[in-house]
């Protein structure tokens, strides 16, 4: 039976235009790897960044079964480089499987490495504690609680809503495990807040931006789970769209400010970007009719597949068709019970959605599918889906992006293998090298 090394080799031999690095980080987003426990942080007291669960759990084993890293976490992200496939710079964010065949370890000499089947791949970077996790708001909460930054810093995530009100089997999106994450942490008795008070967030911002003097947070990102009725008396987009006003009121243009949330009903779009949103999320998460009424359940009762993506090209008119940036979940295409079983079709399927959505100036872009454990189909894919559809994915956004003339979607920080940060999947590693937009 081929190795994982062999897999992995097979695929940057038959794609030599998809960077190595996404061929890597695309096996580790999807797979997970494991952390030899010298590799652990010291949570919030040691000179690591530790993984802040910032808003699904991205594991693959629930915290109990994680043992030692569920008392010590493992670092928000690593950052590989060298090793005999000489990769350039490389940010990924971390996603634990101790049943892993990529493993994180000290080699002989103690220098950490990324090891793939028992042999090192690449040195491994961890992400130092930034000065501004060393300080806590008033209330003695983290700020990595309130306001965690990723993508190296680049971003910090406002996770304001800790779980969605589609609930249950009938309408959490299948692949979702928001609400889980929320009880897992409750039980494990973390600190976690449901609804994040506004006071804390600008207090947490105000920590950041005090500390954070080289300016490496660029954006932040408003979200949480969906809002069906109302939270705190207000609908989703008077929900969100109140820390966006409170931010910009506190730090005007600081940060770039992003919301993913639904799509939603043009007079809500507008009051997104009067509140001071610039860049609108509203996901589609996957773009086949048959799966998205299977696996997003509840959006498709509630709105319906073709509302959804009526609403994303009325935003465009709203926000500018290169600001509406909605995300689908690369890899549930190939999920069973329902998905394709072919990795031809499922790219077919995903580029037409690319098309659609390109071809009127909108940019969608991905996250690596995590198939975490509690989910339905985390239970029923536990590998995920097969590392050629990623790689051949990479490659289809690429061109059908190259198609329309579009360039790498703006608050991603720089694109170009050895430069993008953005961490849950590689497009922008695999897009060609610009600076940050
Ligand atoms: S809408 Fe779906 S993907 Fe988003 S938080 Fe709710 S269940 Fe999760």
């Amino acid at each position: 039976m081929p190795s994982r090394t062999d897999l992995v080799e097979d695929l940057m031999a038959r794609f030599p235009h998809v960077p190595r690095e996404a061929v890597i980080k695309e096996d580790l987003l999807r797979g997970g790897l494991a952390f030899d426990e010298s590799a652990l942080t010291d949570n919030e007291s040691g000179d690591v960044k530790p993984k802040s669960y910032f808003i699904f759990s991205f594991d693959h084993r629930t915290l109990p079964e994680l043992g030692e890293a569920a008392l010590r976490r493992p670092p928000e992200e690593i950052v590989l480089t060298g090793g005999p496939y000489g990769l350039r710079r490389t940010v990924v964010s971390v996603r634990t499987n101790p049943s892993s065949p990529y493993r994180v370890k000290p080699d002989a000499d103690g220098r950490l490495q990324l090891f793939l089947d028992g042999k090192p791949i690449a040195d491994v970077g961890l992400p130092p504690m930034p000065d501004y996790y060393r300080h806590t708001l008033a209330n003695g909460k983290q700020v990595m609680e309130v306001a965690p930054t990723i993508q190296w810093g680049y971003l910090v995530y406002l996770t304001v809503f800790r779980v969605c009100q589609y609930f249950g089997a009938k309408e959490e999106c299948q692949y979702c495990d928001i609400n889980h994450n929320w009880r897992q942490h409750k039980a494990a008795g973390r600190p976690y807040t449901g609804v994040k008070p506004i006071d804390e967030v600008l207090e947490a911002l105000a920590i950041i931006d005090k500390h954070d003097t080289l300016k490496t947070s660029t954006a932040y990102t408003l979200t949480g789970g969906s809002v069906t009725s109302q939270v705190g008396g207000k609908t989703e987009a008077d929900f969100y769209g109140q820390y966006a006003q409170a931010i910009e009121e506190r730090f005007p243009g600081r940060w770039i400010g992003k919301v993913v949330a639904q799509a939603l009903p043009k007079a809500d779009v507008q009051r997104f970007k009067d509140y001071g949103i610039q860049i609108y999320h509203p996901n589609y998460e996957v773009w086949d009719k048959r799966l998205f009424e299977l696996y997003c359940p509840g959006k498709e009762r509630y709105v319906g597949r073709e509302e959804w993506h009526r609403r994303i090209l009325d935003s465009a008119e709203i926000f500018g068709p290169r600001n509406v940036i909605p995300n689908f979940v690369a890899g549930i295409e190939m999920a069973e019970p329902f998905g394709f079983t072919s990795v031809n079709e499922a790219i077919d399927s995903t580029t037409e959605g690319l098309h659609y959505f390109m071809s009127k100036g909108i940019t969608p872009r991905f996250t690596t599918w995590c198939p975490e454990p509690t989910t339905p189909l985390g239970k029923t894919n536990p590998d995920g889906a097969p590392l050629e559809y990623h790689i051949r994915l990479l490659e289809s956004y690429r061109a059908t992006m190259e198609h329309y003339g579009l360039s790498s979607p703006p608050g991603y920080g720089p694109s170009g293998a050895g430069n993008a940060v953005f961490s849950v999947s590689s497009f922008m590693d695999s897009l060609p090298p610009a600076p940050q937009d």
